[in-house]
């Protein structure tokens, strides 16, 4: 008998980002085990539609209307599929195993349900769906027997540090973290950032949100919630730590004072191949790493005075309810501010408390109370 798995069938939503790009790299490395049958994209339509032509047999989805007409007409009229409902739609075809979301923000969080409710499993790197709506994501997955595979790095460094393991031995989850662009900053400095400077990530290349959330630290603060609902974690049970190389992506400390790293180089394309083929493992396209040339790991602890992110996101993850769904919109409309030059940088933070205070509080909110607590922190901060 063959070792080998059969070959996953993947829908890949948000396939012309950055994770969209490290999952095509994956795929082409392992045509035998991963098979595309499925795209989106909204934004860079001239990628979508070579990646269309790269993968013949894949179900398309654009942005708008004009964009699927644009790539049907030069794709000899393959039906493509737009917008919010092209979306849903994709999640759900039935040639699919497996559907990655890699859509930045929360636009992925319906598909994601959708996907799990079809039984398929799912494959996350939108972090904010996990921060908005974790509780729900998680049941769902549960009631359908559908698996959840995390694809950030720093989870998908801990879902193998646990693998096989008994949670109750777990003692805390140890969250690493580069500090950002501004490690070393004063709070003068920070006042001054520009978005370029922001954008500029020492070990990562990355989407223009997440570097933002990596030098304001609320990225680590969204991964902190992210863990609590993927691991069934409590918060108080998950630590961060500065360290600058990026190397170890995460730990798990368990209660006889062991602690298991995962260690790979700076490429998103082992935490997306090893969700894309887990449980095997595979000779895949990620850089091996040379420890030697290395040198040497360091660590140090987060300055949580200068960076609140951290502990604005622990405020949140315990309370629980519709705090972390506020925090994670304000954050994001924050970022778009920034980015548009209507905000300093301080200002994110700033922002985002604002709207935790202000916005109404729900403390077991259904899916559309949280949809709502979304949007009412994105009209409040709006307003302001
Ligand atoms: P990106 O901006 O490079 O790509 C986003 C993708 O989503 C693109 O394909 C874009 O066309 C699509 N998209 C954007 N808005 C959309 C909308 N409203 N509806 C449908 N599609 C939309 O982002 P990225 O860096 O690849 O990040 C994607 C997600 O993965 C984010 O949630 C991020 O936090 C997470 N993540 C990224 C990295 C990384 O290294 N880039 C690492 C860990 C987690
Ligand atoms: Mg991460």
């Amino acid at each position: 008998m063959s070792i080998g798995m059969m070959k996953r069938r993947v829908v890949v939503l948000g396939a012309t980002g950055s994770i969209g790009g490290s999952t095509m790299r994956v795929a082409r490395a392992l045509p035998e085990k991963i098979e595309i049958v499925g795209l989106s994209g909204r934004q860079n339509k001239a990628l979508l539609l070579d990646l269309a032509r790269e993968f013949p047999s894949a179900a398309l989805c654009a942005g708008e209307e004009l964009s699927a007409a644009w790539l049907s007409s030069r794709l000899g009229g393959r039906p493509v599929r737009h917008g919010d409902q092209g979306l849903l739609n994709l999640a759900a075809i039935s040639e699919a195993d497996l559907v990655l979301v890699a859509i930045v923000g929360t636009a992925g969080l319906k598909p994601a349900l959708r996907a799990l409710e079809c039984g398929k499993d799912l494959a996350v790197a939108s972090k904010e769906i996990l921060v908005m709506a974790g509780e729900e994501v998680m049941a769902v997955a549960s009631r359908t027997g559908s698996r959840i595979l995390p694809v950030d790095s720093e989870h998908n460094a801990i879902f193998q540090c646990l693998e096989g393991r008994d949670p109750s031995t777990v003692k805390r989850l140890i969250l690493t973290c580069s500090g950002g662009p501004f490690r070393n900053s004063s709070e003068a400095d920070l006042l001054n950032v520009t978005p370029e400077q922001a954008l500029r990530h020492p070990t990562w290349a990355m989407g223009r949100k997440i570097s933002i959330d990596s030098a304001t630290l609320f990225n680590k603060g969204l991964e902190m919630i992210e863990a609590k609902w993927l691991f069934g974690i409590p918060m108080e049970k998950i630590d961060v730590v500065i360290h600058p190389q990026s190397i170890i992506h995460s730990m798990v400390e368990f209660i006889d004072g062991s602690i298991m790293a995962q260690m790979s180089s700076t490429d998103m394309a082992l935490p997306v191949q090893f969700a894309l083929t887990y449980p095997e493992r595979h000779e895949g396209p990620c850089v091996p790493l040379d420890l030697a040339a290395l040198g040497r790991l360091d660590f140090q602890a987060p300055r949580t005075d200068l960076f609140p992110a951290l502990d604005l996101a622990r405020r949140a993850g315990s309370a629980g309810g519709t705090l972390p769904a506020v925090l994670n919109a304000a954050n994001e409309a924050a970022v778009e501010d920034f980015l548009n030059g209507r905000c300093s940088f301080p200002q994110i933070w700033e922002n985002v408390a604002r709207a935790m205070d202000q916005v109404p509080f729900v403390e077991h909110p259904s899916l559309e109370q949280l949809i709502e607590a979304d949007l009412a922190a994105r009209t409040y901060l709006k307003r302001r």
